[in-house]
C-alpha cells in the first residue's frame, strides 16, 4: 500500500448477502477493474482497496467481502459491523432465493448496528443475464425498488461481468454500478 493510500480518509464498506449471488466477482471488479475468471468460495472475509477521488479529496474505501458461513460467521459478525460507513446487500436478479434471502441479511445488520445509522444499499448483480421472455424466475426492477424503499435503501442493478460503459471520473470499473430510481 502506497504511502498516499494510508494517508486518505478510508470508508469501510461491508458487502453482505447469500452465497453465489456475485460478492467477490463485484468486490474484485470494483477495485481490480476486470471481472475475475475463476473465483474461489470465499472463506470468512477477504478485504481488497479501492481508491478513488472525489471533488479533489483522495478518499480509499475498504471492502469487506463476506462469506456466510455459519461457524466463521458468528466469532466474526461483530468485528463486520464495527464502524461500518456502508452496507451493500447483494442478490442475484436471476434467483428469486437470494432476494428472500436479504431479510435475514438485513435483520444480522440491525441487530449489529445498533445506534449506528448505516447508508445501506440494495444491489442486484448479474443483471447481464436477465431474460426479458422469463419473468417468472427473476426479480423485478419494481419488486426491488419498493423494498428499497421500504427500508430505506438506495437500489442499483449491475453487473460484475458486464458493466455499463463509465460515466465518472475515468477511474476504471466507474460503470459498474448504476442508479435506478
Ligand atoms: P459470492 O459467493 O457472492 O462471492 O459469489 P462469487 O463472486 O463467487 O460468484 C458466484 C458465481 O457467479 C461465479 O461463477 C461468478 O462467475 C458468477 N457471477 C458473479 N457475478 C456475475 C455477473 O455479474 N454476471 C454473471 N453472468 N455471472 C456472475
Ligand atoms: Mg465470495
Amino acid at each position: 500500500v502506497s504511502s498516499l493510500l494510508t494517508r486518505c480518509r478510508t470508508f469501510k464498506v461491508l458487502v453482505i448477502g447469500d452465497s453465489g449471488v456475485g460478492k467477490t466477482c463485484l468486490t474484485h471488479r470494483l477495485c481490480a477493474g476486470e471481472f475475475p475468471r475463476r473465483v474461489e468460495a470465499t472463506i470468512g472475509v477477504d478485504f481488497r482497496d479501492r481508491a478513488l477521488e472525489i471533488d479533489g479529496e483522495k478518499i480509499k474505501l475498504q471492502l469487506w467481502d463476506t462469506a456466510g458461513q455459519e461457524r466463521f460467521r458468528k466469532s466474526m459478525v461483530q468485528h463486520y459491523y464495527r464502524n461500518v460507513h456502508a452496507v451493500l446487500f447483494i442478490y442475484d436478479v436471476t434467483c428469486p432465493a437470494s432476494f428472500s434471502g436479504l431479510t435475514a441479511w438485513i435483520e444480522e445488520c440491525r441487530q449489529n448496528s445498533l445506534g449506528q445509522e448505516i447508508p445501506r444499499f440494495l444491489i442486484g448483480n448479474k443483471s447481464d443475464l436477465r431474460d426479458p421472455t422469463r419473468t417468472d424466475h427473476q426479480v423485478g426492477q419494481d419488486r426491488a425498488m419498493s423494498f428499497a424503499k421500504a427500508h430505506g435503501m438506495i437500489f442499483f442493478e449491475t453487473s460484475a461481468k458486464n458493466p455499463l460503459k463509465k460515466r465518472g471520473n475515468g477511474h476504471r470499473g466507474d460503470g459498474a454500478l448504476r442508479y435506478q430510481q
